[in-house]
C-alpha cells in the first residue's frame, strides 16, 4: 500500500504534462508539432507525419529555435569566407512546401469567389496569412504574391547636407581582394561590422537616459520603424563604392539603450575611411504625410461611411483625403517625414577563414537569435522599465507603414482602409512591446551568400541523416500530404502529438547512435550543422 501524501508531498511532484515537453525538449523535440496526412498513392495508406513547426523563438520552440539558429550559424560560416562565386541554383520545392503553396492557392481562389460575392473574407484573409507563414517558415524564399508596387520613388531625391559618395559601376563578381603576403601564402580578410543608430540623448551605463525629459523618443521611435530600409540603403551604398556586389550575412539586435543595431559579416573588407564615408552619406527619407499634428484625438475619432467604404470626419461630414491623395499634396517645398540615419560610431575589425575570431564572430551574430527583441535586455530596474514604458508610448501613435490605423489621427484615410481602425489599436508588429519599433527580419543576407537558402541547409543536414542511418530517401512522388485539422477523425491533441515526439526522437536518437558505433572514424565533428535533425 503507498503512504499516506500530504498535499505538499503531491504539489513537490512533477506534473505529468511538463515532464513530457521537457523530454520532448531534452530530446531536441518540436513542442507544437504540425500534424500532417501522408497518403500513399500506390497503396492508399494513410500515415500521420509530425513536422516540426520551425519557430525562432526559444519561447514557443526550444527545440526548433536552437535548430534555427544552428542553421544560421552553418550559413553564416559557409557564406563569409567564400573563395569562389556561388553558384545559385534554386533547389526544387519539397513535399511539405509544395503541399503549403497548394493550399494557399485553393485559400486565395475562395477568398476572391467570396469578395466578389461581396462576402466577409477576413476569415480566409486570416488563413491566407497564416499559410504564407508556414510557407516561409517550409524553407520557400519570398512571398507568393508579390506586394503592390508603391506609386512613386521619391525617396532618391537627394538631401542637401549629405555629401555625395563615388558611384562606380558594380561588378558583379561577390569575393573580396585576395592579399599575399611576403612568403608567399595567399589570405583574403572579410569583416565584422557593428552598426548603430544616431544618438537621442545622453544615456547610462544601464541604457537609460541621463535626462529622460530631453530624450528624443519621437526619433527614437521612428527609426527602429525605418531601420530595414536604412540598412538597405547601406548595403546600396557601399556596394557603388566598392564595386562588385558586396555580400552579407547581418543580424538586428536592440543594445541597452534599446534602439537596434546591425552585426554584419561581410565578405571581402573595406576600409575604415571608406565605411565612415558611406556612413555619413547614408540616409533613408520617408516621404510620408505629415504626422505631427494631431487632427482627431481619440474623443473625436473619424467616423467609417460604409456605403462609400472610407472615413469621414466627424465635424464637417467630409470624406478624410485618402493615402495617395495625401501622398499627392506633399509639395516641393516640403521635406520628409523622417529621416533614418545610422550614428557616426561604428566597429569594424578584419576577420580571417577558419580563425578563432571569426568562430566568435558567428557565436556573437547567432547569440540572439531565439530571444524575441524585447527579451535580449529584459528591464531589472524601475528606470529600464520606464524607458522601455516611454519608447512604445512614443511607438503607439506612430504610423508605422501606410495602412497603419494611426493616419486617422492626423486626419488622413490609411491605405486599405477597413471598418473598425482604430489610432493606437493599429496590430502592425512594430508597436508591440517585444519589437521594440522593428517588425523585419531579424537576419538579413544577401543572396549570394552561401548560395543557399535556410532550406538548402536544412537539407544538407536531412541528407546526412539519411547516410548516416542507411535510409534510402521517399519518392517524392510516390505521396500526397495534407494538413490535418481539429475537426478530422484522425487528429490527434497536442498532448497526444507530444508523447509521439517523444517516442520518435527516441527512436530516432537509438538508431543514430548505434549507426554511429557502427561506422568506424565518423566522429561526431562531421555533422554539418547544429546537433538535432
Ligand atoms: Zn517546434
Ligand atoms: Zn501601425
Amino acid at each position: 500500500m503507498t503512504p499516506r501524501q500530504t498535499r505538499a508531498q503531491r504539489l513537490a511532484m512533477p506534473l505529468a504534462r511538463d515532464v513530457v515537453r521537457n523530454l520532448a525538449v531534452t530530446h531536441g523535440g518540436c513542442v507544437h508539432p504540425v500534424q500532417l496526412r501522408r497518403t500513399d498513392l500506390d497503396t492508399g495508406q494513410t500515415e500521420q507525419v509530425l513536422v516540426p513547426c520551425g519557430h525562432t523563438l526559444a519561447t514557443v520552440c526550444p527545440s526548433c529555435a536552437e535548430r534555427a539558429k544552428a542553421l544560421r550559424a552553418a550559413q553564416c560560416r559557409e557564406g563569409w569566407h567564400l573563395d569562389a562565386e556561388p553558384i545559385i541554383t534554386p533547389a526544387a520545392p519539397d513535399d511539405e512546401q509544395r503541399m503549403w503553396v497548394e493550399h494557399r492557392a485553393q485559400t486565395q481562389q475562395q477568398r476572391d469567389h467570396a469578395d466578389t460575392a461581396g462576402q466577409d473574407t477576413s476569415e480566409l484573409d486570416e488563413l491566407a496569412a497564416e499559410l504564407d507563414e508556414q510557407i516561409t517558415r517550409s524553407g520557400v524564399r519570398g512571398n507568393v504574391l508579390p506586394a503592390r508596387p508603391a506609386r512613386r520613388h521619391r525617396s532618391t531625391r537627394r538631401r542637401q547636407d549629405a555629401p555625395d559618395l563615388p558611384r562606380r559601376p558594380v561588378a558583379p563578381r561577390t569575393i573580396g581582394k585576395t592579399y599575399t603576403a611576403p612568403d608567399g601564402t595567399t589570405f583574403r580578410p572579410s569583416m565584422f561590422l557593428t552598426l548603430t543608430c544616431d544618438s537621442y540623448g545622453k544615456v547610462t551605463a544601464d541604457g537609460t537616459p541621463a535626462d529622460p525629459a530631453a530624450y528624443d523618443y519621437r526619433r527614437a521611435a521612428r527609426d527602429p520603424l525605418h531601420f530595414a530600409a536604412l540598412f538597405d540603403r547601406l548595403i546600396q551604398n557601399l556596394r557603388r563604392l566598392v564595386g562588385y556586389d558586396l555580400q552579407y550575412f547581418a543580424a538586428i539586435e536592440p543594445q541597452k539603450r534599446l534602439a537596434p543595431h546591425a552585426h554584419v559579416a561581410i565578405r571581402g573588407t573595406v576600409s575604415r575611411a571608406e565605411l565612415r564615408q558611406v556612413l555619413a552619406a547614408t540616409y533613408h527619407q520617408v516621404w510620408w504625410p505629415p504626422a505631427g499634428q494631431v487632427k482627431h484625438d481619440d474623443a473625436n475619432l473619424p467616423v467609417w461611411h460604409e456605403p462609400s467604404g472610407r472615413y469621414l470626419d466627424p465635424a464637417t461630414g467630409e470624406f478624410l483625403p485618402a493615402w495617395d491623395d495625401a501622398l499627392d499634396a506633399i509639395g516641393p517645398d516640403d521635406g520628409p517625414l523622417h529621416v533614418a540615419r545610422f550614428g557616426a560610431k561604428f566597429d569594424a575589425q578584419g576577420v580571417l577563414a577558419g580563425s578563432r575570431d571569426s568562430a566568435r564572430c558567428i557565436r556573437y551574430l547567432t547569440k540572439y537569435l531565439t530571444k524575441g527583441l524585447a527579451d535580449c535586455h529584459r528591464a531589472t530596474t524601475a528606470a529600464q522599465q520606464d524607458h522601455a514604458d516611454r519608447l512604445i508610448a512614443a511607438l503607439r501613435y506612430e504610423p508605422c507603414s501606410p495602412g497603419c490605423a494611426n493616419w486617422l489621427r492626423y486626419g488622413i484615410q490609411p491605405r486599405n482602409p477597413r471598418e473598425g481602425m482604430r489610432p493606437g489599436r493599429c496590430t502592425g508588429k512594430a508597436h508591440r512591446r517585444d519589437h521594440l519599433g522593428y517588425a523585419g527580419r531579424r537576419v538579413l543576407v544577401s543572396r549570394k551568400w552561401s548560395g543557399k537558402t535556410l532550406a538548402d541547409h536544412r537539407n544538407d543536414r536531412r541528407q546526412w541523416l539519411l547516410e548516416t542511418l542507411g535510409i534510402l530517401d521517399t519518392d517524392p512522388a510516390r505521396y500526397t500530404w495534407e494538413p490535418v485539422t481539429p475537426g478530422d477523425p484522425d487528429h490527434m491533441p497536442p498532448a497526444r502529438r507530444l508523447l509521439h515526439v517523444v517516442a520518435d526522437r527516441q527512436k530516432w536518437h537509438a538508431a543514430l547512435t548505434e549507426a554511429r558505433a557502427r561506422a568506424s572514424g565518423q566522429h561526431s565533428s562531421d555533422l554539418p550543422a547544429g546537433k538535432a535533425a
